[in-house]
């Protein structure tokens, strides 16, 4: 299996290329939400990387698990059909995550449509935010219609799930002080009407534009995720696979609380090494918390191996390492997790443990 081949080439204390990479497609965006992680950047620099500056990056770098699409509002390319196509013959991906508001139900419908027409056999989870029942989330992102144009995106995507068979349709709420005490609601709401293949909820992170939104109490967030769980294990019955996967996400939002309370780091942080984030300057980032840049991709003529085995690159790894980083980012503890075989072990013992409860 991948993974264990990546945990063995690491244990050998070999150099490897990112297994996930998150990709700024754009700036622009069509909201201004309150607890957005990239404000600062939003509709400020325009200029966005061209279709053959991404197949070429594409190229170097092939193969890798998950591409992760974001910005900005991705559905703002029009061209995103054809992001999605390199990302899968050229940079041969086995999952693609597309991240959206869900706020321009007619446009994320028509190119949802000519994405799964190109892309047909990789499973794409479309991964759609909403932050609370209808009064909050407006409020968090600043439009009268926001809630309603999700629920609408939400339903289309439903009926395209009917057609495409590779289309998984993903739920993200992000916790924030308005809403914590009305998640519950919404995710009952979600997961009862639309019934998401995944559903997420985040902390919030980096620098955004109301920062007291992040003072929440980490107890709601557990709580909130129990409701999510539940729901899943019952769904995964019978699969196996599903299973061992429910144990795995129970795991990380038990890892998310602890670094929250404890800010201690429970596994070396794999950013700049097995996963990364491409800006929409095409500078490669480590993560997209730290303000520190590997280089930018134009300076070496695309050519992403060699800027991830530069001296340079070399030099953030390292400060990553030495000053134990530690922050609550799903993305990134997913990975660190993931490619850990101590917690391999672990999840696979959870796994168990949850399947002797379930039959006593
Ligand atoms: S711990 Fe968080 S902030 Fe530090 S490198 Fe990893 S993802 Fe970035």
């Amino acid at each position: 299996m991948r993974i264990f081949a990546v945990v063995r080439k690491m244990l050998m204390k070999r150099c490897v290329l990112p297994e996930q990479i998150i990709f700024f497609v754009t700036n622009r965006c069509n909201l201004r939400c309150n607890h957005c992680l990239n404000y600062s950047n939003a509709n400020k620099d325009l200029s966005e990387p061209r279709l053959d500056e991404i197949k070429k990056i594409l190229e170097s770098l092939a193969p890798f698990s998950l591409g992760v699409i974001t910005g900005g509002e991705p559905f703002l390319r029009d061209d995103l059909p054809e992001i999605a196509e390199l990302f899968r013959l050229n940079g041969k991906v086995l999952r693609l995550d597309i991240i959206t508001n869900g706020f321009d139900f007619e446009k994320i419908m028509f190119l949802s449509n000519r994405i799964f027409d190109k892309v047909r056999d990789i499973p794409i989870l479309i991964q759609v935010s909403i932050d609370g029942p209808e009064h909050i989330h407006n409020r968090i992102r600043n439009h009268k219609d926001s809630y309603r144009n999700v629920l609408k995106t939400l339903k289309g995507l439903q009926r395209l799930r009917d057609i495409y068979h590779n289309l998984r349709i993903g739920v993200i709420s992000t916790i924030t002080a308005w809403n914590e005490n009305e998640l519950d609601q919404i995710i009952h709401f979600i997961l009862n009407r639309y019934s998401p293949d995944t559903y997420g909820i985040n902390l919030l992170r980096g620098q955004v534009p109301l920062p007291e939104l992040k003072n929440i109490n980490i107890n709601n967030y557990i709580r909130s995720y129990n409701i999510i769980f539940s729901y899943f294990n019952n769904r995964a019955e019978k699969k196996l696979f599903s299973k061992i996967f429910s144990s795995y996400k129970s795991l990380l939002a038990r890892n998310v609380e602890r670094v929250y309370r404890n800010h201690t780091t429970l596994f070396p942080c794999y950013a700049g090494k097995l996963i990364c984030v491409i800006d929409s300057l095409l500078n490669v980032r480590p993560c997209e918390v730290l303000e520190v840049n590997m280089g930018n991709l134009r300076e070496f003529n695309y050519n992403f191996k060699k800027l991830w085995f530069s001296a340079k690159s070399e030099e953030v790894r390292g400060m990553i390492k030495k000053n134990n980083c530690t922050c609550t980012h799903e993305c990134f503890l997913q990975i660190n997790m993931l490619f850990n075989l101590k917690w391999i072990i672990k999840i696979l013992l959870r796994f168990i443990i949850n399947m002797i409860k379930q039959k006593s």
